[in-house]
């Protein structure tokens, strides 16, 4: 077991993670990075990103996942290969973190970036086709299937604003749902009715989706109806899971202000929890925007608060001895 000491301790490798470390590099803070299960995050279980600035040809997500960590590498960030288990914010500064290896991480400020996952339908052809045809984000897709038919698949608040975001790009929406009603507030509900891009198939639940990977990608849905037993085929090119996102907390659960869908709470228009020096950035504080580009942009806003709070617990240190001399 290994105890590794840092300024800045960082829990999770996505965008927000490593520009956390790429301020708190240069600012001399030397962070961690402890990269979790998925180093790198969300993008790169994806392909191409069109909306990241800085690049006018379309990019990997998983190259520009690498570049983000050889620069915050090669500004001094150590990026650790482990899991964080169990944290203990009751007594910090200094916060301690242990690690699935059984090393122990201790910081004196903690940058919460765990981000969130997209709940996912578990059905066959919905992994194989992820990418291709099947995405979790209209905002982050929707462009790539412009004058497609396209289809959302979900009937809650998530749901009816993919649907209205996909009639951007795409004339032909339809959104379906294993219910006979949505769960969505009201006024997403009217804007959606009243929107002749889309249409709604009630009472139908998504049993496969239908395509080969290697050829094409996405042909379309297999469906049951709910309500007769029916079976039936909807032929689409782009399918738009939305049935809600996961962030990952389980870890901060009762030491953390979280909202009823479990993100970090944090002060409105900062990234500082209700534990002095824990902050969190990206995915896990933020239901609403879910980009790489305000991931990396909160990701800089923990970084520069975490580095006025040392400064300033460091002031007022030296004061004290001042005093006490
Ligand atoms: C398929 C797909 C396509 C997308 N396309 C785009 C796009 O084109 N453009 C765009 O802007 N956005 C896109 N997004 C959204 C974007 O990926 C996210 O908004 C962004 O990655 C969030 O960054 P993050 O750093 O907050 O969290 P994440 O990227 O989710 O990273 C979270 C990190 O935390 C780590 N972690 C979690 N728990 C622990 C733990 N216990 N210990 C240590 N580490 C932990 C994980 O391993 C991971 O490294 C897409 C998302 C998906 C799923």
């Amino acid at each position: 077991m290994t105890t590794h000491t840092t300024r800045m301790l960082i829990i999770g490798s996505g965008p927000a993670g490593f520009s956390a470390a790429i301020y708190g590099a240069r600012a001399g803070m030397e962070p961690i990075v402890v990269q979790g299960l998925q180093p790198g995050g969300q993008l790169t279980i994806t392909t191409d990103v069109e909306n990241y600035p800085g690049f006018r040809d379309v990019i990997q997500g998983p190259w520009l996942m690498q570049e983000m960590q050889a620069q915050a590498e090669h500004v001094g960030t150590r990026t650790i290969w482990d899991t964080v288990v169990s944290v203990d914010l009751t007594s910090g500064p200094p916060f301690r973190a242990i690690g699935d290896s059984g090393d122990v991480y201790v910081g004196e400020v903690l940058v919460i970036a765990t981000g969130a996952q997209a709940k996912w339908l578990g059905v066959p052809g919905e992994q194989e086709l992820g990418g291709k045809g099947v995405s979790a984000c209209a905002t982050c897709d929707g462009f790539f299937y412009r004058g497609k038919k396209v289809v959302v698949i979900g009937g809650g608040n998530t749901a009816v604003e993919e649907a209205l975001y996909l009639t951007n790009h795409s004339p032909d929406v339809t959104l379906i749902h294993r219910r006979d009603s949505l769960r969505s507030e009201k006024i997403l509900q009217d804007r959606l009715h009243a929107n002749p891009r889309i249409s709604v198939l009630w009472n139908r639940r998504v049993d496969r989706f239908l395509g080969d990977p290697l050829a094409g990608g996405l042909t379309g849905l297999a469906l049951t109806d709910t309500v007769t037993g029916e079976a039936s085929e909807f032929a689409t090119e782009g399918a738009f899971v939305a049935i809600g996102h996961a962030p990952a907390t389980e870890l901060f659960k009762g030491q953390l202000a979280m909202d009823a869908g479990g993100y970090i709470q944090c002060e409105p228009g900062t990234p500082k929890t209700n534990v002095p020096g824990v902050f969190a950035c990206g995915d896990v504080m933020d239901p609403v925007y879910r980009q790489a580009v305000t991931a990396a942009g909160t990701g800089c806003m923990a970084a520069l608060d975490a580095e006025r709070f040392l400064a300033e617990r460091e002031f007022a240190e030296s004061e004290a001895e001042a005093v006490g001399a």
